[in-house]
C-alpha cells in the first residue's frame, strides 16, 4: 500500500473559477474527432479548459487553467463539429469534456442545446459534477447521457486526491436520478490509492442504490501517460512511482461492482 499523496497544489484563484462573461464564448483546450471511449459509439469530443480539481492522477493538467485555452464562440465551435454531423448521427455523437465543462456552464449548456437542436446529435457530458448546483434542471434538457467521474468514495481521501469535497458529486448523482438522466460512472483504479476493497464496496453500494439510472460502471486502470505533462508544466507528480494496476487487480475491482448487480466495463 502507498500513502495518499501529500496535499495537492492550491485550487485556482477566484478569477479562474469564473466563467467567461459572455455565454456565447468559451475556452477550448482541444477537440478529438474519433474517440471511441467517451460515450456510446464514435464521439467528437470537445475538451474545454478549466478545472477546479487538482487530481493527483490527472492526465491533463494543461487543461486546469481556463484562460490557457483557445477562445472561441458558439458558431466557431459548431463549425468544428458540423462536418462530422452526418456520420455522428449514425455512429455516435458528441461529448463535452474537459478539464471540467461545468466551469463554463453557460457556454457548455448553449453548445449542448445547439448540438441537439440544430444537428440532432446524441450528447454526453463528461464531468465530476462538483459545480452542478450552479445550473438549473432545464440546463440538462439537451444532455442525453452523463459520464460521471467519481474519484473516491471516502470523503477525506477524496479531498486529498482532488483538493475538493465529495458531497456535491454524490448529490449530483442523486439529482441525475431525479432528472431521469442516465449515467455512466467512471472510476480510475490507482494501486494503493483507490483500490481499497472497502472503498470500492462503499462506492458500489452507493451506485447500486441509485437504480437503473446507472447504466454502467467503467473501471479505468491508472497509467503514467500524463506524467510528461506534469513535468512540462513544472509540477511535482506524486504518482511517478505508482504502477499500472495488473489485470487481476482490475478484474477484482470490476467484480466488486458486478457483485452489486452493476454492469461493469
Ligand atoms: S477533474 Fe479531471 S481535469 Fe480536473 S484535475 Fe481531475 S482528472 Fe484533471
Amino acid at each position: 500500500m502507498f500513502d495518499l499523496p501529500a496535499p495537492l497544489p492550491q485550487v485556482p484563484a477566484e478569477a479562474d473559477l469564473v466563467s467567461p462573461p459572455l455565454q456565447t464564448r468559451g475556452f477550448l483546450h482541444s477537440v478529438e474527432t474519433g474517440a471511441a471511449v467517451d460515450g456510446p459509439g464514435m464521439r467528437f469530443v470537445f475538451f474545454l479548459s478549466g478545472c477546479q480539481f487538482r487530481c493527483a492522477y490527472c492526465h491533463n493538467p494543461d487543461t486546469w487553467k481556463l484562460h490557457n485555452g483557445r477562445a472561441l464562440d458558439l458558431d466557431e465551435a459548431m463549425a468544428e463539429v458540423s462536418p462530422y454531423a452526418g456520420f455522428l448521427r449514425i455512429a455516435g455523437g458528441v461529448t463535452v469534456s474537459g478539464g471540467e465543462p461545468l466551469m463554463q456552464a453557460d457556454f457548455t449548456g448553449a453548445l449542448l442545446a445547439r448540438l441537439k437542436d440544430q444537428l440532432g446529435l446524441h450528447t454526453a457530458l463528461d464531468t465530476q459534477g462538483f459545480l452542478h448546483a450552479g445550473v438549473s434542471d432545464r440546463w440538462f434538457d439537451p444532455v442525453d447521457l452523463v459520464l460521471l467521474d467519481i474519484k473516491h468514495s471516502d470523503p477525506e481521501a477524496y479531498h486529498r486526491l482532488t483538493g475538493q469535497a465529495l458531497a456535491p458529486t454524490l448529490a449530483f448523482a442523486h439529482r441525475l436520478v431525479d432528472l431521469g438522466k442516465p449515467m455512466w460512472i467512471r472510476y480510475v483504479l490507482v494501486p494503493g490509492l483507490t483500490d481499497g476493497a472497502d472503498d470500492i464496496d462503499r462506492l458500489a453500494d452507493f451506485l447500486a442504490c441509485l437504480g437503473p439510472a446507472v447504466q454502467r460502471v467503467e473501471v479505468l486502470p491508472f497509467h503514467q501517460m500524463g506524467a510528461a505533462k506534469w513535468a512540462r508544466l513544472g509540477l511535482t507528480y506524486s504518482l511517478a512511482q505508482t504502477p499500472t494496476p495488473t489485470a487481476p487487480q482490475v478484474d477484482a475491482a470490476r467484480a466488486r461492482f458486478a457483485e452489486r448487480g452493476l454492469k461493469v466495463f
